[in-house]
């Protein structure tokens, strides 16, 4: 492959235009872009809205009554997103997470996690097919979802004490029905299950042991999430941010821990699993983890890229435009040519915002320009 990309800038649509290569070559299940890395992992965004108001996320100010969310004729049908996907898995996606919003306000979202499950790898294996939910709607959906095809959750809850919860989601929703929700999952078998807490100090950092404590042994994996500079509507500021690091030094205080093994190349938690009598790694236990977005980045083997509810493709969670592969889909290029423009824009694709933003003076990165939005891209 050797076109080079040249992205153009669409005023009007706000998007950069997706290359496209009429004589691209076919997909190898291998692509790598400008920094060595393969795609091997796409988060597809289902939805833009939302019934929770996390203040780090989807702050009421901002997301209001008059927020302009994006038409349904906007949206790419399930149809599209699965032609989209196929292209992907055809360069090397293996694991596809479906987020938002709350991907569960999408209608029908089983529909989609059908027909998503029907597709297979170069090597002919299945997906790994997850899915990222605030929890609210799970007891109403775990078997559903289950039927369809999903593998697993990932369910967000930033803490154990109602008030601080209710606060945080700023919508009044319970603890309760959350854990209710998880616990519909493990009954329909969406596990391992794992838990998100996003950990903001001076908000919620108290409920870091209780969370640990919790569901240690329960065979849910709880993993503390630094709270990051996404989007420009949260009012991040570096001093609300607890590092990792000290997240797991309070834990290793009451409830000893020894690292783990990552599992995957480009997984983003640190593992950590809880230590018996004997000092050693106690499986019965389980484990617990960290995603240190802001004081370790981890982009050297970032494989992930990121599909928009509207069908654009964004190459790090901080970028500012995503590729329009709907205007492809929309206007007639036939699988080859899709193929080759995904290709042709990861193979130019050198995004490594956390790395940079490491150099940066504190406090710079919350100025540092425009993002696109948490509730957009999904985490
Ligand atoms: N609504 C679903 C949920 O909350 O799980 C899926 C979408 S949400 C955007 C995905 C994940 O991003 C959640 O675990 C959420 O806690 C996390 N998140 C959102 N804003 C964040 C921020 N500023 N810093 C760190 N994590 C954030
Ligand atoms: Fe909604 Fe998830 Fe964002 Fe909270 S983090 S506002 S639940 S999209
Ligand atoms: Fe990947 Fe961008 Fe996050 Fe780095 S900052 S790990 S490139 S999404």
């Amino acid at each position: 492959m050797t076109d080079r990309v040249i992205p153009l800038l669409d005023e009007s649509r706000q998007g950069l235009r997706a290359p496209v290569r009429p004589h691209a070559t076919a997909p190898s299940g291998l692509v790598l872009d400008g920094l060595k890395r393969p795609l091997r992992d796409l988060r597809i965004s289902v939805t833009d809205r939302c019934n929770f108001r996390c203040s780090y996320c989807m702050p009421k100010e901002v997301f209001d009554k008059d927020y302009q969310y994006l038409p349904h004729s906007s949206l790419l049908s399930f149809e599209e997103v699965t032609r989209v996907a196929r292209q992907f898995v055809a360069h090397g996606v293996q694991k596809i997470r479906l987020t938002g919003g709350e991907p569960l306000l999408r209608k029908n979202v089983e529909i989609l996690i059908e027909q998503l499950a029907a597709l297979r790898t170069p090597e002919g294996q299945k997906l790994d097919l997850t899915l990222t939910t605030n929890g609210s709607l799970l007891r109403k959906k775990a078997r559903v979802l289950k039927d369809a095809g999903l593998d697993r959750v990932t369910v967000s809850l930033d803490g154990l004490n109602d008030a601080i919860f209710r606060r945080m989601n700023d919508v009044d929703f319970p603890v309760a029905d959350v854990l209710d929700g998880i616990e519909a999952a493990q009954e329909a078998g969406l596990g391992p299950i794992k838990v998100n807490m996003v950990v903001k100090r001076g908000t919620n950092e108290q409920e870091i042991l209780p969370m640990a404590r919790h569901f240690r042994g329960t065979g849910v994996v709880v993993r503390f999430i630094e709270y990051m500079d996404v989007g420009a509507t949260n009012g991040w500021r570096m001093d609300e941010v607890m590092p990792s690091a000290e997240v797991m030094a309070h834990i290793n205080e009451s409830m000893p821990v020894v690292p783990l093994e990552a599992t995957a190349p480009g997984e983003t938690a640190q593992r950590w699993g809880y230590a018996g009598a004997d000092g050693q790694y106690d499986p019965s236990l389980g484990e617990v983890g960290v995603i240190s977005s802001v004081t370790q980045a981890f982009c050297s083997d970032c494989n992930r890229a990121r599909l928009s509810t509207e069908g654009k493709l964004y190459l790090c969670l901080f970028a500012h435009q995503g590729y329009d592969l709907r205007e492809l889909v929309r206007g007639g290029a036939d699988d080859a040519a899709l193929a080759g423009a995904i290709a042709a824009i990861w193979e130019g694709r050198a995004d490594r915002y956390s790395q940079l933003r490491a150099s940066m003076p504190p406090d710079q990165a919350a100025k540092s320009g425009r993002r696109i939005e948490m509730s957009y891209i999904g985490g």
